[in-house]
């Protein structure tokens, strides 16, 4: 679109606005997306139209948008305490009423939660907590952290390095020292013509190998995210994690996992790690603890971990909003409309089952080389052949293409690649999750226009 085109708001956010995870001169030239308005799972553009947003804003909006018991809660932690620290000795209610709120949701016996911002702050504390953890086992060697090729663990020096994202690890040099990557369990995308539980276990066994070579006595933790979100909704093989499991046990090497997406009832569970059987020793979370609505992020750590960070003298970490007042009235908030409606249990037997089982039927669509998912995450694979589930060359674009359907069309579903995944609220109606399957087959055979004019 010509410059003349933009909106005065287009104009002065080109102007003056900095995005994130953005091309900005791609985004200058046509003008920034304008989203107003939000109510139930639908958003409204600067144009007016509706969007059905089936990816719950990044993942995070599991409530919906315009929740009055949020919006009250945080009304009315705003007037009574709307700041305060935990930082010396002190605390607020909020924030204890929160961590053993917590407690009663958590995996395993998960009791303790360090409070943070954001995802990203959860994995540098995660960090940080691991190797204060084995100095005051006296294994102060016990530095290194394993995580996967491909994973996402935040944006921060830290959570980028975690992370296995090439495309971040190339801008400023990372990852950091002490962190390596084995191979994600991607079975579509690196595992065609293999045995899916045999792909699983030898995925998992590179992390044996990885200790082996690095030596069990200079790894600190293993890191993963139950299911990939940003990486493409990838959804490991069920013979994966018993086999993480068994080898972390096996060397002694702490389990963290990554919930930030997984938690609070997204795979039909409170958190995933029920699903795949899993005791982690740190679970961090974000995102849906709050629905989106306020930033904040827990670390939640197992009894060894919080044994020996009582024991360990003062921590020298947190942020000055770390388990903000208003936060975690909204947390508490969230948990307690969830409760009231059965959302978990919802998703488990009810809409997660629906959704999936219309997402499947997209499996007969000629673009489609798979369809997974699990809860209310789901993911479908566009291929240029479905006989042998032949990729498209990278500069077809297809997955943007898909994408750019599905706006116009009034739905959000996010393209990693040539894989499209979604992610909706899980208030979503039967009739929604129509509509959405509705408006992705519709975008599927308007991709395909797309690609063979
Ligand atoms: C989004 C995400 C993060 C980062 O969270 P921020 O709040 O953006 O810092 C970390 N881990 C996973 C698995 C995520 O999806």
């Amino acid at each position: 679109m010509p410059k003349s085109h933009k909106s005065p708001l287009q104009q002065l956010d080109a102007a003056h606005h900095l995005h994130p995870f953005t091309d900005s001169q791609a985004l200058h030239q046509k003008g920034a997306r304008v989203i107003e308005r939000g109510e139930g799972v639908y958003l409204w553009d600067a144009d007016g139209q509706r969007i059905l947003d089936g990816m719950a804003g990044l993942w995070c909006v599991n409530l919906g948008y315009g929740r009055e018991e949020l919006i009250r809660a945080a009304d009315q932690q705003l007037r009574q305490l709307p700041y305060y620290n935990l930082f010396f000795q002190t605390t607020h209610p909020r924030a204890t009423e929160l961590a053993s709120t917590l407690a009663t949701l958590l995996p395993g016996d998960m009791e303790h939660v360090f409070f943070t911002g954001s995802g990203s702050e959860c994995n540098d504390t995660v960090i940080r907590m691991v190797r204060h953890y084995w100095a005051g086992q006296g294994q102060p060697g016990r530095k290194t952290i394993i995580s996967r090729h491909n994973a996402y663990h935040g944006s921060t020096l830290a959570g980028a390095s975690l992370g296995g994202m090439k495309p971040m690890h190339a801008q400023g040099g990372l990852p950091l020292p002490d962190i390596v990557h084995i191979d994600q369990p991607y079975h579509f995308g690196e595992g065609q013509g293999q045995d899916p539980h045999q792909f699983g276990l030898e995925r998992a066994r590179q992390l044996e190998q990885k200790i082996l070579d690095l030596g069990p006595d200079k790894v600190a933790a293993f890191i993963g995210e139950p299911i990939q979100g940003a990486g493409g909704v990838i959804i490991p093989p069920d013979s994966y994690w018993p086999e993480i499991q068994r080898i972390c046990n096996r060397y002694n090497i702490l389990l963290v996992v990554d919930e930030v997406i997984c938690g609070f009832g997204r795979t039909g569970h409170w958190f995933a790690s029920e699903h795949y059987g899993l005791e982690p020793d740190l679970l961090c979370m974000a995102k849906g603890i709050t629905s989106g609505y306020i930033p904040l992020g827990a670390v939640a750590v197992g009894p060894r971990l919080a044994q020996g960070l009582i024991s360990g003298g003062e921590f020298f970490h947190g942020f000055t909003y770390s388990g903000h007042p208003v936060a975690c009235a909204v947390a508490l908030a969230n948990i307690e409309v969830m409760q009231k409606e059965r959302l978990v249990e919802r998703v488990h037997d009810d809409i997660g089952p629906y959704l999936q089982q219309a997402w499947a039927s997209l499996g007969n669509h000629p673009l489609v080389g798979e369809t997974r998912g699990l809860g209310l995450l789901a993911a479908l694979e566009l291929v240029a052949d479905k006989s042998d589930n032949r990729r498209f060359p990278d500069d077809a674009g297809a997955g943007v293409i898909c994408r750019e359907h599905c706006f116009e069309l009034g739905l959000v579903m996010r393209a990693v690649g040539d894989t499209m995944i979604i992610s909706p609220p899980l208030v979503i109606s039967r009739d929604e999750v129509d509509e959405l399957i509705g408006k992705a087959r519709q975008a599927l055979d308007l991709t395909c226009q797309t690609l063979n004019n």
